[in-house]
């Protein structure tokens, strides 16, 4: 499929580029640090190659996420927002951009998101998991309540927000003790990031604020997959849910939630995702550099679909969701 748009694709700056470092073997460490370092190259050529016409470009992680220190977290989103905006203004019909936010500190958050949207003209925020602040072992999650007033924010800039993987500090992580293979991509990556949604959708947040957009990469994390359980465990037994939210957790992930194929070039795991939330809250997505977007597209261009939801996935979705001009 030709005029596709991807959006979970990430760059490096110098200064974050050693954070991808010891996922994949050290021998691939020379291609990886190149592909993330280069926009305007090989990225292209891949883009081109395999009929992608635009990709939305986030930092890697968990970069500015897991700076505990608030002034120097502030100072790399900063750096990395003004240089992005540098790189997509050299080719705007084939980048846009997501913001990196120092949500160390949700005041400097909301105003750095301020910042990309209104002056930078990025399309959304992309977030690595839970902010470390203060001390590297202070997690903050976005559920709390010291970040509602940026959820606001937010809402008001109509600005979609990827909530994207990182790792559990080492401390939270005894579950994986002794397999570190679980580790990353192969499941903590998952397990993290669809907990932090459900603290999302549980907290109430979608009540005080329906009109956020939250994306989440993976094919939705393992959410579509147990959705129907979160909401139905023990029926049997008439207990209202204890959390503070007012409805079911499936209607905010139905009514407050995009998904993308990004890392998961899967088809039935495709088609249970759209089973729960619909053609028109998938978007297609590769997960460049960390994976390849030959993979990515081969797969999508020929899963098992309707050519309108490919359409749908692959392009219209996007372009409705970052509002980037006519369809
Ligand atoms: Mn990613």
């Amino acid at each position: 499929m030709l005029g596709k748009i991807a959006l979970e694709e990430h760059f490096a700056i110098p200064e974050t580029l050693a954070d991808s470092r010891g996922f994949l073997p050290e021998d691939y460490w020379p291609e990886l640090s190149a592909r993330l370092l280069d926009i305007h190259q090989r990225r292209i050529e891949e883009m081109d190659r395999h009929g992608i016409e635009m990709m939305l470009l986030s930092l890697n992680a968990p970069a500015v996420q897991a700076i505990h220190d608030v002034k120097k977290a502030d100072e790399i989103a900063r750096r990395a927002n003004d240089f992005l905006a540098e790189q997509v203004a050299k080719n705007p019909k084939r980048f846009q951009a997501f913001a990196a936010l120092p949500l160390q500190d949700p005041d400097l958050a909301t105003r750095e998101l301020e910042r990309c949207i209104k002056q930078l003209g990025f399309r959304g925020a992309l977030a690595n998991g839970f902010s470390q602040s203060g001390t590297p072992e202070t997690c903050l999650y976005y559920d709390l309540k010291q970040y509602w007033p940026f959820w606001e924010m937010v809402q008001k800039l109509d600005a979609p927000f990827y909530l994207h993987p990182r790792n559990p500090i080492a401390a939270w992580a005894q579950i994986y003790e002794g397999h570190p293979w679980l580790l990353g991509p192969t499941w903590a990556f998952g397990q993290e990031t669809a907990v932090h949604a459900l603290r999302l959708m549980g907290s109430g947040l979608f009540d005080a604020y329906p009109r956020l957009k939250i994306i989440v990469g993976h094919m939705g994390e393992g959410l579509p997959f147990s959705m129907w359980r979160v909401d139905n465990r023990n029926a049997w037994a008439k207990t209202p849910p204890k959390y503070p939210a007012k409805r079911k957790i499936a209607d905010y992930f139905h009514e407050n939630f995009w998904l993308t194929t990004s890392g998961n070039f899967r088809t039935q795991t495709l088609i249970d995702a759209m089973l729960e939330v619909s053609a028109d809250r998938i978007l297609f997505s590769a997960d460049w550099p960390f994976e390849n977007v030959d993979h990515a597209a081969n797969w999508f261009d020929t899963a098992s679909i309707s050519e309108t939801d490919r359409l749908k996935i692959g392009r219209t979705n996007s372009l409705r969701l970052f509002k980037l001009g006519n369809e």
